[in-house]
């Protein structure tokens, strides 16, 4: 058990569908670094994907996926928001929100920490919270650009201590790799039979998310 656990995690995501790696990601984010919860935030428009299911499938997915999970809850802003999700936006209205005080880490996986020097006022973000990113099954870990480099450099720290401040610091922390995609449960669903899709996925899929997609149709005629 981690001692004066006081911040807030928040993990964005398109969830399209929410999978096994998703939870395992929110799950370790728990346990290294000092969160009260995670709040899960659904992308409204995630400006960097296209044909993406209807947001209120992807809300309802989330909702079977984390009923029984008191750790975890569901943060709809994004979604309730007019135009692409842009990050930025979402961190600084939730610090308007919680006050200056209040820990907030911004959980990604390594994917997207590579990718983060593409996101719009990134150079910001640590204005409003921290950031814990987290390996990724799969990913090849090549070096950030160097702006980014620069940018952090004296903002590392660990993550045990990230919740000493409310925002400014970026640390990494490790989970039990896990291979979950939703970009392969997509491609699984759409090229096979619905019976060995979720054979082939064994494991990735919360069983009742699982029945969502199969009684709404979800991603069996267009491959995404
Ligand atoms: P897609 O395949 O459609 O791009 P995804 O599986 O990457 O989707 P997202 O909803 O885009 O899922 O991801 C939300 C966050 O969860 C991102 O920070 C991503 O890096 C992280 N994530 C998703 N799957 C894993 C995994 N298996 N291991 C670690 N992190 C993950």
């Amino acid at each position: 058990m981690l001692a004066n656990k006081r911040g807030l995690g928040l993990l964005g995501g398109t969830f399209d569908p929410v999978h096994a790696g998703h939870l395992c990601l929110a799950r370790a984010a728990l346990s290294a670094i000092p969160l009260v919860r995670v709040e899960l935030i659904p992308a409204g428009e995630p400006w960097q994907k296209s044909r993406i299911s209807p947001g209120i499938h992807r809300l309802n997915m989330l909702r079977i996926a984390v009923e029984y999970e008191p750790l975890f809850r569901i943060n709809t802003s994004e979604l309730c928001r007019m135009g692409p999700s842009y990050t930025i936006e979402t961190v600084k209205t939730l610090r308007e929100e919680v006050g200056p005080a209040m820990p907030l880490v911004l959980i990604l996986g390594i994917d997207q920490w590579l990718n983060l020097s593409t996101w719009k006022n990134w150079v910001e973000l640590t204005d409003y919270v921290h950031i814990a990113y987290c390996s990724r099954e799969g990913t090849v870990e090549k070096p950030i650009p160097d702006e980014q480099a620069a940018w952090a450099a004296d903002k590392i720290t660990s993550p045990q201590l990230l919740t000493q401040t409310a925002a400014g610091h970026i640390a990494r922390f490790e989970m039990a790799p896990h291979r979950a995609s939703a970009t392969e449960v997509r491609h699984t669903i759409s090229k096979l039979s619905y019976a060995q899709a979720m054979k082939t996925l064994d494991g990735w899929l919360h069983p009742g998310v699982a029945q969502y997609i199969r009684s709404h149709g979800l991603y069996q005629t267009m491959p995404h």
